[in-house]
């Protein structure tokens, strides 16, 4: 009754601050799932698990049967530090939001979003503090049906139609998945759509030598995939470099 509102306010300050203490020297140390001290564990030990996490959270979106309702307490058990089981590239359309279709909790996915899902040089540097400091076992690289950004790279290719600023900057990126697939069989978007995560995927481990030694090593995957608007379904995530 008669506390000294001062005390408390001190009280709470100290609690917060060791908090934010111990969420840095998680990340210091690069031991956040190794220590007892509380915070969130990874729920994927493995690119598989992993794997199997995000086509379950797709099944579950597909179905209407969602489970990332009330967030409230993952917000706060957040405060301590994060364990995302899966890195993901995926493209900015506001129609893909990568939370919602693997129906996943904040602090479950660490994400890139760039139109095109294309390797930049901060996105891998993104994607590597995934996997180097975060752990992550998977890496994903998402593409989808009706891509804004490889359509345009389409009519860039046929047509010669070029786009303001640095919008030109994605369509030369993609460039290459375009030209590889114009003569292929098929729908020349969707087979340029594959394509471009194809050549994503390659490009992680040619221009990262973190990521290439993790996939060397056999402590992550990287797989791809595309998310068809129509049907909210995510083809199976496999590896496609080489296919
Ligand atoms: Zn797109």
């Amino acid at each position: 009754m008669s506390e000294d509102p001062r005390k408390i306010v001190r009280s709470r300050f100290l609690g917060a601050a060791g908090i934010g203490l111990a969420a840095v020297t998680m990340a210091g140390t690069n031991a956040g799932r190794a220590v007892a001290a509380p915070g969130p564990v990874t729920a994927a030990e493995t690119p598989e698990k992993a794997i199997q996490l995000l086509q379950e959270g797709n099944e579950r979106f597909l179905k209407g049967q969602a489970v990332c309702e009330s967030l409230t307490a993952t917000r706060l058990e957040l405060t301590a530090g994060q364990a995302p089981f899966a890195t993901i590239l995926g493209c900015s359309d506001s129609r893909v939001p990568l939370e919602t279709l693997f129906d996943q909790k904040p602090g479950q996915l660490f994400v890139v979003r760039v139109a095109g899902n294309i390797v930049t040089d901060s996105g891998l540097g993104s994607i590597e503090y995934g996997v180097k400091v975060l752990n992550t076992p998977l890496v994903v690289v998402l593409g989808h049906s009706s891509c804004g950004a490889v359509d345009a790279t389409i009519k860039y290719v046929a047509n010669g139609v070029t786009q303001p600023g640095h919008i030109m900057n994605l369509v030369r990126q993609i460039e290459p998945a375009a030209t590889a697939t114009e003569k292929k069989p098929g729908n020349w978007l969707y087979n340029a759509i594959a394509q471009n995560v194809r050549n994503n995927i390659t490009a992680l481990t040619e221009r990262s030598t973190i990521l290439a030694d993790a996939v060397n090593a056999k402590k992550i995957l990287i797989v791809g995939g595309v998310y068809d608007l129509h049907s909210g379904r995510i083809s199976p995530l496999r590896t496609l470099a080489k296919a």
